[in-house]
């Protein structure tokens, strides 16, 4: 594989456009682009005809406008290029209309209200800085999708905005420190992590079918106690499974760098080179994609779930978060220079204010049902925000708030006089446990699960730091004297938002009773996390930027409970109906063979102390089992009678969740006693260790 020559081959990348356009027409092109304005129709012809004999010399035949609606998921609606000519043959045509702007039938996609099914119409627009690309013959456009009102109704429509307001407040501060940049990037790096389960024993789960996760399990004798899988060796078969994704992800442009194995059994991890916010949200829905795909023709099953295993850790995507100017600069680099320095600790408390701020809406931007299992549930780390800085940095911001001295020397009362330590990544303090960790010259959140599309909480991160810098910038502005301001507000902001910085342990139980005395939101739930996208405050911010109408945040609040309460129905729905068809007739059959062999054996004066024992037990489980079943079925009868959306989900997680777990709980106890040729389920040990 002559991986140079193949990276980027399926994409209509700068270089192909160089290549295949007209010069005016790339130059007009890249200028739109780069001024982010619409493309005149003229323009757009000549581009969508470029594309579209690019895409069929590559065996493209349909194109399509690849979005991301609501569901966290892509969408798209293949056309063919084909055109009727009048002697009954077809030619391949498109047009630049048909590039810039598709009608897409918007009625079945989850709109929270604001689109009436009947006004079906909703309109995708060409993000035209995220290029086109082929996958499966079918050229795809990355498009916007706004209802015909021009409501948001996707994941991108606001990560967009958001782009724009950071970079607006951000040059606003670099322009104080006499920056030339004229455009600050968000960026954002994805690390991806996911399970792969063999195909076969996959197909014999109907949890795993319709729900992505086991709902039964009863622990293996192997847990990831022995940490053997982290940097382990990787298995021939799932080494060939990453070498072909890989393959894949590189046609496509995406920068697949790192493959990891990760502490579960059977899990990985995924990442790539970081990149702009809109792209690196394209790339992961991309990769998700190709990785579910390829994963059937190794004869595995990739599972997204962000807790396929109850036991074992469940998987996240850690979204790197960072900011840079288009002269090159990292703005998260702490620098070389005093200036850089100084500049570097604006952005700084900045971030750490907007997430002491926001910690609501940060935790409400990862808030699913899958993801409440890796937050704040039984075995998760709590789901309080903090921030991780690391010793060396706390300590300096310590000392420049109070004046006093770091590691002996004293820091200048001036801020920037001194050059701050670099901190490299590794440094002997990093910490795992943090959600949102200062790693060196990025942050990176940690909170997201492994099935989010990075697009909201990147947006939310991008707008909650652009609000405050915003601030900090209508102070500065206004100041008689820069630097003595600016020292000012860094000390006091600092001091004023320092209860959100924590560097130690996050998955302690003593970090919950100390975070609740700092004061600090501990959100366990998504019923409980996702109303406050709709507090006062919070309409108020993404109102100013433009990133969410207070329409849109309430459509967005209903959408979440929404498909909370429906993941929590098909869960309990799939428990019983595996339970009655499952679960209770392999006890009973096993509890039969025991009999009968019991019968005999006494009838030969044989000691049938196991058997009768067994069969007591079993028969005490299977009948608890059946009473815990007709209290999850009772309890889930009654939802329909709960009026309002978050009173059902409140409802499902109070009492639904609960009937859940203590039928689970059960029938768990009947697995591990019934003989394994009676179970109906590939076990946990089989799920986890026994791929070759
Ligand atoms: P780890 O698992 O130790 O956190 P990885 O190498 O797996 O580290 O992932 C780090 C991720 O952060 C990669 O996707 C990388 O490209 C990304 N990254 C590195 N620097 C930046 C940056 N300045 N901004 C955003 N993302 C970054
Ligand atoms: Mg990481």
């Amino acid at each position: 594989m002559n991986v140079p020559e193949i990276f980027g081959s399926d994409v209509f990348n700068e270089s192909v456009m160089r290549e295949r356009l007209p010069k005016e027409t790339y130059k007009a092109l890249k200028k739109t682009i780069a001024d982010g304005k619409p493309l005149d129709i003229e323009l757009a012809n000549v581009v969508a005809n470029a594309m579209k004999d690019w895409a069929v010399e590559k065996g493209a035949t349909h194109y399509t406008h690849w979005f991301q609606p609501m569901t966290g998921l892509t969408a798209e609606k293949l056309d063919s290029f084909i055109t009727p000519t009048e002697d009954g043959h077809v030619i391949m045509e498109f047009s630049g209309k048909e590039l810039i702007k598709g009608e897409a039938d918007a009625s079945s996609f989850p709109s929270g209200g604001l689109r009436a099914t009947f006004e079906a119409r909703g309109y995708t627009a060409w993000d035209a800085t995220s290029y086109a690309f082929i996958k499966e013959r079918t050229l795809c456009i990355p498009t916007a999708f706004c209802s015909y009102n021009g409501e948001a109704l996707d994941k991108k429509t606001p990560l967009l905005k958001s782009m724009e307001a950071i970079n607006r407040a951000a040059l606003r501060i670099l322009k104080m420190f006499g920056s030339n940049a004229t455009r600050v990037i968000a960026n954002c790096g994805a690390e991806q992590e996911y399970f792969l389960v063999d195909r076969e024993m996959y197909s014999h789960r109907k949890d795993l079918i319709f729900t992505g996760r086991t709902l039964y399990g009863a622990p293996a004798p192997k847990g990831q106690e022995l940490e053997d899988h982290y940097f382990g060796t990787i298995k021939t078969r799932v080494a060939a499974y990453m070498r072909d994704v890989d393959e894949q992800l590189w046609r496509l442009g995406i920068y697949a760098k790192t493959k990891h194995n990760e502490v579960a059994p059977s899990q990985h991890e995924l990442a790539p080179i970081f990149s702009t916010a809109n792209i690196a949200t394209d790339h992961n829905q991309l990769t998700m994609e190709i990785m579910k795909r390829t994963a059937r023709k190794h004869g595995f099953k990739c599972l997204l779930h962000e807790k396929p295993f109850a036991g074992i850790n469940g998987s996240g995507k850690h979204n790197n978060w960072s900011l840079s100017t288009n002269t090159g600069m990292n703005l998260l680099d702490p620098g070389k220079t005093p200036a850089e320095n100084a500049q570097f600790l604006l952005f700084l408390v900045a971030i750490i204010k907007a997430v002491n701020d926001y910690q609501d809406i940060l935790r409400a931007s990862v808030a699913t049902a899958g993801n409440d299992h890796r937050l704040g549930a039984n075995e998760a780390p709590p789901a309080i925000i903090s921030i991780f800085l690391g010793d060396e940095l706390t300590g300096i911001l310590e000392a420049i708030a109070h004046g006093d001295r770091y590691e002996g020397k004293r820091v200048e009362m001036e801020i920037g006089v001194d050059v701050l330590p670099h901190f490299p990544k590794d440094t002997t303090d990093r910490n795992r446990t943090s959600p949102f960790a200062f790693t060196g010259n990025k942050f990176e959140f940690r909170m997201p699960g492994s099935r989010l599309s990075c697009g909201g909480p990147i947006t939310v991160i991008n707008t909650i730091v652009a609000s405050v810098l915003d601030g900090f910038a209508d102070e500065l502005e206004k100041a008689a004297d820069f630097r003595e301001a600016l020292e000012e507000l860094i000390k006091r902001e600092y001091k004023s938002n320092s209860r959100i910085v924590f560097n130690g342990n996050g998955y302690s139980d003593a970090w919950e009773d100390e975070a609740s005395r700092r004061g600090l939101l501990n959100l366990r739930s998504t019923p409980s996390s996702v109303p406050c996208l709709c507090a006062e405050k919070n309409i108020r911010l993404f109102s100013k930027y433009g990133v969410y109408s207070a329409a849109e945040l309430r459509s967005r609040v209903e959408i979440l409970l929404d498909e909370y309460c429906k993941t929590l129905n098909i869960e309990a729905l799939t428990m019983i109906d595996m339970a009655k068809k499952d679960i209770l007739p392999a006890a009973a059959s096993y509890i039969k063979e025991l009999s009968k062999t019991a019968a005999l054996a006494k009838e030969l004066g044989a000691d049938i102390s196991f058997e009768s024992d067994l069969v007591k037990r079993l028969s005490t489980l299977s009948a608890q089992t059946y009473k815990k079943l007709g209290d999850l079925e009772n309890t889930l009868a009654k939802c329909k009678e709960i009026r309002g959306v978050q009173e059902q989900a409140n409802y499902y997680h109070d009492k639904v969740f609960t009937a859940m777990g203590e039928l689970r709980a059960s029938a768990d106890q009947i697995e591990a006693l019934v003989g394994e040729k009676y179970w109906p389920y590939p076990t946990y040990g089989a799920l986890l260790f026994y791929v070759m």
